[in-house]
């Protein structure tokens, strides 16, 4: 029986294609080389990641998809400069970077707001931490809240919050840092569907607003709104695709 394929995703449109040249003139913010990782347990290697090249461009929302064990977490937790890679190199605007920095805002699956602390002074904390007056601080967060659309929950205390919510404080108070990247790992991880794709709409915006965003996840529906999706496997990207859904807005 003659096999159904799928047209390649080069037979593009014109627009399509036009859309594409116009995502790869903007610059690079994220360049990523070689990046191996191995790691030793209990007498044996593991190679997290292999070889892994990558570039992520101003205002580029690039989701990073594979199933559990293929390295996202350990990606994004170099990315973030939380771990060291074995060998290769990152670069941030053409400079290379070590180690964590303001640089680059981070997300985590768990909701990692501190309980004791409103909406609002979860967002200051690191503004303040960042040696900004109270007063400055508080004007700050108040903008990062409203621009994730929890302007009326500034108050709140995390319990009172819904997990979607939750990860708003978290994107605005990463955001708070004013990142070049902003980097995730499953946020979505814990959410229902409706509120997962608010989320990706979410990341959709910023994006559009000039973030950087690289985004790990094993859930295939966040690519919708993606302009790249990454696929890993054992380790490996075993292929990168364009997303034609991206960026109405370019
Ligand atoms: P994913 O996030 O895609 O599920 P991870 O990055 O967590 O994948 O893990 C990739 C591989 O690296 C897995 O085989 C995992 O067991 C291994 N690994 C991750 N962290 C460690 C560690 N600290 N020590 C040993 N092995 C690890
Ligand atoms: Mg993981």
């Amino acid at each position: 029986m003659q096999q159904l394929e799928l047209p390649s995703y080069l037979e593009q449109s014109d627009s399509v294609r036009d859309r594409f040249a116009r995502l790869k003139a903007r610059p690079v913010v994220l360049e990523v080389r070689k990046l191996t990782k191995t790691f030793e347990s209990h007498g044996r290697t593991v190679t997290a990641l292999e070889n892994i090249d990558f570039q992520a461009r101003q205002r580029e929302f690039v989701c990073v998809i594979g199933p559990s064990g293929c390295g996202k977490s350990t990606l994004i937790r170099i990315l973030a400069g939380l771990e060291a890679p074995t060998s290769g190199e990152m670069l941030l605007d053409g400079r290379r970077v070590l180690g964590p920095g303001p640089d680059r805002g981070m997300v985590f699956q768990g909701y990692t707001l501190f309980p004791w602390r409103t909406v609002k002074k979860n967002v200051m904390f690191g503004l303040e931490m960042a040696g900004r007056s109270r007063a400055r601080a508080e004007e700050e967060a108040r903008q990062w809240i409203d621009l994730v659309g929890l302007a009326k929950f500034e108050n709140a205390y995390p319990n009172q919050l819904s997990g979607g919510m939750k990860q708003r404080v978290a994107i605005a108070r990463a955001l708070a840092k004013n990142p070049a990247v902003l980097l995730a790992d499953e946020p979505t991880g814990r959410l229902e569907p409706a509120v997962r794709d608010d989320i990706f709409a979410l990341f959709r915006e910023l994006a559009d607003d000039g973030v950087a965003i690289v985004v790990a996840t094993h859930d295939l529906e966040a690519a919708d709104r993606c302009d790249r999706i990454i696929y890993l496997q054992d380790g490996r990207i075993v292929s990168r695709e364009e997303s034609w859904l991206f960026a109405e807005t370019t």
